[in-house]
């Protein structure tokens, strides 16, 4: 039986006054929203595609000192802008929001499009990112639906249909749910309720405060979405060599396509270089591939080498803040960092 909206929204609001996280991005419920709250939930909701909350919150910050508005970040260097990226994984985003940012800029005179279906037109906003946007910061009646959204509609519906195959049908349902009320903490209060008790992989139900009106529960909840079968990641292997006189490395930084493209990172050889030293293997899981990358260091002659490299940087901490989270690893595993 299709669940009425009316009495879950009237608890969940509820309790997403008391218990809603207040994050960096976010306006509580009565506060008045910033002129700039679409940059930030923009810069936000990028941050937050594939990448934890907790990361999130410590990368926020300092991006938000560097790039404090749009036409700031639609101005900055985009090397400028990868490196600030560093950390948070799936660099080809950093590209995708300066780009959405120049656009703003250049297309709507630095004003977002109110609605979803305008936003969408922007580089690098999916269906989900308009929504949210459009919903949290213009009050547009669209659920976004990620994973969360969508993880705690489907048990509220008891939707045992596969995702992504039937997301439409969910999507449709999960309307009901934000139609005459304030629609972006409605949608705010369901991604907190999906990671504070609905979880993926376990659930606390008998804390939920929607408890007695969830037609799914426990072992059941675990079944909700039925999810598709993924494909397991490629594996790619990698020989990163870390050429260095013990105070500076050799780097280089990634070419424009592929895996950290444009990242700053140590330089991929085809295979163990002759005379370096093996300093061990590391895997990183990335979302469609696997990873393993061998370390090898290499003593930097400075005398017979007269070749020039292009980038060098000392080996400390500024370095790593600037590194991807698999090169960071590298570097930490190569004993060359004093940090
Ligand atoms: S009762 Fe359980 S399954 Fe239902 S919404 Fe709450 S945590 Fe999720």
């Amino acid at each position: 039986m299709a669940q009425s909206s009316a009495p879950i929204l009237s608890i969940l609001w509820a309790w997403y006054r008391q218990y809603g996280r207040r994050l960096p991005w976010r306006v509580a419920p009565g506060d008045v929203p910033p002129d700039d709250h679409a940059y930030r939930v923009l810069v936000s909701e990028i941050m937050l595609q594939q990448t934890t909350v907790a990361t999130v919150l410590s990368r926020y910050g300092p991006f938000l000192d560097r790039f404090p508005d749009l036409p700031t970040l639609a101005a900055a260097g985009a090397n400028e802008v990868r490196d600030a990226w560093a950390g948070l994984g799936y660099y080809r985003r950093a590209g995708l929001l300066q780009a959405c940012a120049q656009s703003v800029m250049e297309h709507h005179g630095g004003a977002f499009p109110q609605k979803a279906a305008q936003l969408a037109k922007l580089p690098g906003l999916g269906a989900y990112t308009s929504a949210a946007i459009a919903s949290i910061c213009f009050g547009e009646a669209i659920m976004p639906m990620d994973g969360n959204i969508e993880r705690v509609v489907a048990r509220l519906e008891a939707f045992k249909e596969p995702l992504p195959k039937e997301a439409a049908k969910l999507r449709k349902k999960a309307q009901k749910y934000v139609m005459g009320v304030d629609t972006g903490h409605v949608a705010q209060a369901f991604m907190d309720l999906a990671s504070s008790h609905c979880g993926a992989n376990s659930t606390n139900c008998p804390t939920c405060p929607l408890q007695k009106l969830c037609p799914v529960q426990g072992p059941d909840a675990l079944k909700i979405p039925q999810k598709q079968m993924k494909k397991p990641p490629i594996e790619v292997t990698w020989h990163l060599l870390l050429t260095h006189d013990g105070q500076r490395v050799i780097m280089e930084r990634r070419g424009p396509g592929g895996i950290m493209a444009g990242m700053l990172g140590f330089p991929v050889v085809d295979g163990p270089p002759l005379g370096a030293y093996y300093a061990g293997s590391i895997t990183h899981r990335l979302t469609h591939r696997m990873i393993t990358a061998h370390v090898y260091l290499l003593k930097w002659d400075q005398q017979t080498d007269k070749t020039a490299p292009a980038i060098v940087k000392d080996c400390n901490r500024a370095t790593l803040k600037q590194l991807p989270t698999l090169m960071r690893k590298v570097a930490e595993r190569s004993g060359l960092f004093k940090v």
